[in-house]
């Protein structure tokens, strides 16, 4: 089976990696010429809204999917006139807004921070008295990994904030002092079975994921995350992976943002799941039934942030899993990540303290893991 993926970054590379053994084949479109999926899949080299490049695409793709959400939506339409595109342009567009995506939390009872649109200086100011100080502010559209928002702490910040961010829409939410972060993901097939993989416990920097475990041992929000999930998925007629990220508020949970694609929280499933999260997106996009989402042991996964440890030194950590991007170094940027399955929870703790500290982390730096 033929399958065109539109972005060709590291996910798309894990995407091809995963599916090849299915008997997969892969075509990528993606506007770099060094996208990294290009060394692993045929590239077609294109601007997102390319319709020379999305029309062969869905003349030789028998379904096509995503490695990234801001795809304009436009795009996934020109290919639905002609093939299979999962997620559907629909949910592409309900989640590139975080308005859209935040009214889609509150239709299907899941609770958010309080929010409020800001389109002018006078709006924002309207918006903190509803919300109120601490807030974050950010861009309703093309955000991530922290960047697009700012958080206002005192009046003071809202100034310099509306002069960095005030160019487009905006949206002010209510600043969450959350106790953890966590994120749930579920597949849906084509015949809308679900699979629900374990709570996932994500620890951000500057915005940016750099550790994740997993099973996260909190059975009674796990219950609340799958439940939540289920109805997004069953409300958008979801098929492929879904990820939801959440804060953990007073024991409960509040969504922050969804992701309709495979997700980095999600990158310890490769070892440490039955299925990963690359096999069951691609399974279920492909017609193909779900598989097990257990978890095979306590698992960590490490965010290699600008730059990649030493493989050796990695890999001489028992359970320890190397994985490289193929992009080149650059600060800030994700070039890989390090996975982690041990046998029990001491293990796990001293083969994390091992690879955070090759990353360039301590232990006390990411505070009481669950
Ligand atoms: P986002 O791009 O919305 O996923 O935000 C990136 C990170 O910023 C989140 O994972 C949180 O650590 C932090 N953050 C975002 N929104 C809020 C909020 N409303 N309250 C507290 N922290 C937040």
């Amino acid at each position: 089976m033929n399958i065109g993926i539109v972005g060709g970054g590291q996910l798309a590379r894990m995407l091809v990696l995963a599916g090849y053994s299915l008997g997969l084949q892969f075509q990528v479109l993606d506007p770099a010429t060094d996208a990294c999926v290009g060394q692993v899949a045929p590239l077609l080299q294109g601007e997102y809204d390319d319709q020379n490049r999305l029309n062969a695409m869905a003349d030789w793709a028998e379904v096509v999917t995503f490695d990234f959400e801001n795809v304009p939506s436009a795009a996934a339409r020109i290919l639905e006139e002609k093939v299979k595109v999962h997620p559907s342009s629909g949910v592409l567009w309900a989640t590139q807004d975080r308005l859209y995506e935040k009214g889609l939390f509150w239709e299907m009872d899941i609770p958010t921070p309080v929010f409020a649109t800001v389109d002018s200086l006078e709006e924002l100011q309207e918006a903190i008295a509803k919300v109120n100080l601490p807030a974050v502010l950010k861009t309703r559209r093309l955000g991530y990994d922290g960047k697009g928002q700012q958080v206002l702490r005192t009046p003071e910040d809202i100034e310099p904030a509306w002069q960095a961010l005030g160019s487009v829409p905006l949206l002010l939410e209510g600043f969450i002092p959350f106790e953890r972060e966590v994120s749930v993901l579920a597949a849906r097939g084509r015949t809308g079975e679900m699979a629900f993989y374990p709570l996932v416990e994500n620890h951000h920097r500057g915005g940016i994921l750099r550790l994740s475990r997993a099973p996260c041992p909190l059975p009674e929000l796990e219950q609340e995350a799958w439940d939540y999930a289920r109805r997004l998925l069953e409300r958008l007629h979801y098929v492929g992976l879904l990820a939801i990220e959440f804060f953990v508020h007073e024991g409960r949970l509040i969504a922050n943002e969804m992701a309709p694609r495979v997700h980095n929280s999600g990158h310890w499933t490769i070892e440490g799941a039955e299925t990963s999260q690359f096999e069951n997106h691609l399974r279920a996009i492909a017609g193909l039934p779900l598989g097990a989402t257990t978890a095979l042991g306590p698992c960590a996964m490490l965010n290699c942030i600008g730059s990649l440890p030493d493989r050796a030194a990695v890999l001489a950590v028992p359970g320890a899993h190397y994985h490289a991007y193929g992009k080149a170094p650059r600060p800030g940027r994700k070039v890989g990540h390090l996975t982690l399955r041990a046998k029990d929870h001491d293990a796990l703790a001293e083969g994390l303290r091992r690879l955070l500290s090759l990353v360039g982390y301590s232990v006390e730096e990411f505070g009481p893991i669950c």
